[in-house]
């Protein structure tokens, strides 16, 4: 019998396999037909450390026998109070305010109400949102609308809310200009993915046009929301991509590794000007924002052992050591149709030259077959492959994974 299971951005008329994952651990996934897969995409950008980090493991084993779920409106807990206090101690001094949520998705939704609500409490009337070409914030409505239009969202885009988008920095000085113009019409915030746009491509721009980004809004009292969801902890060589900018921003989102990736939960971090506009004895100006999983004990057990793990173990030489292990193996690949080589700490990416680029062309799921093959988790974005492992991948796994890709390269080759 087939599965009652409707698999997220996937198309079961093509009938692909579907496996079924029984364990996990480290950097490996292990099947029920007896498969070792290698976890190359840090399963969809979350796991950090890898599967299974004892630390976290115990820590939410420990937080089970005393707490479940709680109510978070009116109440709180040691586990989200390490959490906050911990994130405050890693992150820019400037971010003093922890409001927790799900999902990066989730996120990126109380980041954008935070904005308006920041303006609407001050009496302005400034409500627009500037976003970056090619970006991906995730996939609920706010999420999507200040996200890349495409296939993907089609048919959902009469829902969607109208944005002011601001050229991808294929050349800074275009970039830079449209945001002046677009700043010096008094829009609420400017949401962007800091130094890499993921699921738009794994595409990577310079750290000063980030720096120069932040700049121009600051000038302009234009809100600067950093999404790091995927970009946060460490996969681009430093704990936070806007880091290599010196960029501080306004509000800032986290999600995927804020547990190392082994359940789900999120934080939006503010500035103090920005809960201030909400502080008041009148109920009316309060963050009218909650889902009823905010701050579940269990994922902030989770999550304060993440911090603990980042406090108490070498997570930056082991940042260094496998960009530097990656870097090497991105130079080594040596193929006529690899174009567009390129890598920011602990991702590497690479494009395939094809006719029909873009996240439907038919190379995709060639690749994928080819991967599955192999027994190397690797997803491509279109005829963009990509290589975002945990940071535990020991070299015999990563050279599996490399060698996978340079067998794939001459998949469909039409010449
Ligand atoms: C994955 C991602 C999101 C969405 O996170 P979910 O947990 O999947 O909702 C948002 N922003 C960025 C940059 C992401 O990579």
């Amino acid at each position: 019998m087939t599965s009652p299971i409707w698999h997220p951005f996937t198309q079961h008329g093509l009938g692909e396999p579907i496996p079924r994952i029984i364990h996990n651990e480290g950097a490996a996934l292990f099947t029920d037909d007896g498969r070792r897969i290698i976890d190359a995409i840090s399963s969809w950008w979350v796991t950090t450390h890898g599967h299974r980090h004892p630390r976290i493991m115990a820590a939410i084993a420990a937080q089970t026998a005393k707490l479940d779920q709680i109510i978070f409106a009116g109440y709180s807990h040691e586990a989200a109070e390490d959490v906050a206090r911990g994130l405050l101690e890693i992150l820019p001094p400037a971010l003093t305010r922890v409001f927790f949520s799900d999902s990066g998705s989730t996120a990126v939704e109380v980041a954008l109400k935070m904005a308006l609500g920041f303006w609407d409490n001050r009496a302005e009337d400034r409500s627009r949102i500037l976003v970056m070409e090619h970006s991906y914030h995730g996939d609920t409505i706010g999420a999507m609308s200040v996200g890349a239009r495409g296939v993907y969202n089609r048919a959902y885009s009469p829902l969607l809310f109208d944005v002011g988008t601001i050229p991808y920095p294929s050349d800074a000085q275009v970039t830079l200009d449209a945001l002046e113009a677009a700043c010096r019409e008094h829009p609420a915030a400017f949401i962007v993915e800091p130094l890499v746009l993921g699921a738009g491509g794994m595409l990577i721009y310079p750290a000063s046009v980030l720096a120069e980004m932040r700049a121009i809004c600051a000038r302009y009292d234009v809100l600067f929301i950093a999404d790091e969801v995927m970009t946060g902890w460490g996969r681009t060589g430093t704990l936070l991509a806007c880091e290599q900018a010196g960029v501080v921003p306004d509000i800032l989102c986290l999600s995927k590794g804020l547990t190392g990736g082994s359940v789900p939960l999120a934080v939006t971090l503010a500035s103090e000007p920005i809960y201030a506009a909400h502080l008041s004895d009148d109920r009316a100006r309060m963050f009218f924002h909650s889902s009823s999983y905010t701050a579940n004990p269990i994922a902030c057990a989770a999550a304060a052992a993440n911090l603990e793990i980042w406090r108490e173990e070498p997570v930056a030489a082991r940042i260094a050591d496998l960009s530097a292990r990656q870097a090497a193996r991105l130079a080594a690949l040596d193929h006529p149709r690899v174009v567009g080589k390129r890598q920011l700490g602990t991702i590497a990416a690479l494009d395939i030259a094809v006719e029909d680029e873009g996240y439907l062309s038919a190379l995709g799921p060639r690749l994928s077959a080819s991967f599955r093959a192999a027994n190397v988790l690797l997803r491509p974005l279109g005829n963009t492959i990509y290589v975002m492992p945990p940071y535990c991948i020991d070299d015999a796994d990563l050279d599996a994974v490399w060698a996978a890709i340079a067998a794939a390269c001459d998949i469909g080759k039409s010449h």
